[in-house]
């Protein structure tokens, strides 16, 4: 397969890890006989240096013109005033909104599961962790609350404020086929999280993903209202294949998720529109504290480029002998410092990525 893939490695430890989850790319390449076709693009502070912007419409143009994006993390010291003593819209992150808009994505997924070798930086009991957790959060991000209209007013000198919260029924349907589909890739169980208790948005959510659900007779849908959700993840997180929900839900409960897993520079995301072009990048952020020093993790990274093979290209084969190699470099004791525990072997950031594809087969 030839495919074209836009590298964005942006500011701080980005470039870091970005090289070391092209190297892993490689290397899959080589051994499953693709062609990846590379083109790097600056965002963030680094084009503000360039070009007097955070992302260009040029560059734009290029990563739409792709049929993937992984990016390593925009942003610095907000002490940097270079960076920061400008209007919003001119700073790094500005560019992270305009790359999401521009290329149409309406849908986040973060996934959280548990390494058995990780499992001491889990927070939770042993009693509950059991035989650990993997499931994917998908969360909608553009609709909702945090894009409906916003107000505040004041009304016979009392202060009022209003937020309106609107999903039509399009902008479910497509982020509810996009979670069937996953979940047919994974274990085939989605639960759909709501507050159809009490909002009518939810009831209209429930209704489409029941009709959604018709086409994928093979996966088990639930329903659970957000509330009880947040309870289950720290009660019960091995009943979870795919949870599917709106975005201020999604917000909150892909935080809480991640927090289960224990580790910041483990977690992958994607984001995805409506073909096959998706974006793909750590949860974390560019660590400017750390960076240049050789100590960043490139774990998140490398495992966006796992979800980037599985997601834009269908390369599921490719994606598991990735997945499966930071597996077994953890389970063989490497840690960088973040993760790092007594009787493991600690490693930099390019000594990660060659352990990991070293053990690429
Ligand atoms: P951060 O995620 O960059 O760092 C938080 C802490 O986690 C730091 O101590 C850092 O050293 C550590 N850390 C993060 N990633 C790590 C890794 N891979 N390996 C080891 N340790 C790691 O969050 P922050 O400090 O709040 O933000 C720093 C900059 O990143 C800011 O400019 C912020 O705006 C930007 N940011 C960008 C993105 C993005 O590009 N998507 C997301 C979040 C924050």
């Amino acid at each position: 397969m030839e495919c074209k893939i836009a590298l964005i490695p942006g500011d701080g430890i980005g470039p870091e890890i970005v090289r070391e989850a092209k190297k892993v790319l490689d290397r899959t390449a080589e051994i499953y006989g693709h062609t990846f076709h590379y083109e790097t693009l600056l965002m963030g502070g680094c084009s503000i240096d360039a070009y007097g912007e955070p992302l260009t419409e040029e560059t734009l143009a290029k990563a739409k013109a792709s049929d993937a994006v992984l990016l390593g993390a925009v942003g610095g010291n907000v002490g940097n005033s270079r960076w920061y003593d400008v209007a919003p819209n001119l700073r790094p992150e500005a560019g992270l909104l305009k790359i999401r808009k521009g290329l149409g994505l309406f849908a986040n997924i973060r996934p959280a599961m548990l390494y058995d070798e990780l499992k001491a930086a889990c927070p939770l009991k042993e009693s509950i962790i059991g035989d650990g957790f993997d499931m994917v959060i998908m969360r909608e991000l553009t609709g909702g609350l945090y894009f409906g209209e916003h107000k505040t007013e004041e009304i016979d000198g009392i202060r009022k404020s209003t937020d309106v919260l609107v999903y039509d029924e399009n902008e479910i349907r497509r982020i509810a086929i996009k979670a069937f589909d996953i979940a047919m890739k994974r274990r085939k169980v989605v639960t759909s999280v709501d507050k159809a208790n009490v909002l009518d948005s939810s009831r209209l959510w429930r209704a489409v993903v029941n009709e959604v659900a018709k086409d994928y007779p093979e996966v088990t849908l639930n329903h659970m209202l957000v509330d009880n959700c947040a309870m289950q993840l720290v009660m019960n997180p091995g009943q979870f294949d795919v949870i599917l929900t709106e975005n201020m839900f999604g917000d909150i409960l892909s935080d809480e998720a991640s927090m289960i897993t224990g580790s910041i520079g483990m977690l992958s995301s994607a984001s995805l529109g409506a073909g096959k072009l998706g974006l793909y990048e750590p949860s974390h952020g560019s660590a400017p504290d750390i960076a240049g020093k050789d100590i960043a993790n490139p774990i998140a990274t490398i495992l966006s480029a796992a979800m980037l093979l599985r997601y834009s290209f269908d390369l599921d084969r490719e994606a598991d002998a990735i997945e499966a190699a930071v597996a077994k470099v953890l389970k063989d004791g490497y840690r960088t410092g973040d993760i790092m525990s007594d009787g493991c072997t600690k490693v930099g950031t390019t000594a990660m990525g060659d352990r990991i594809t070293e053990n690429l087969v």
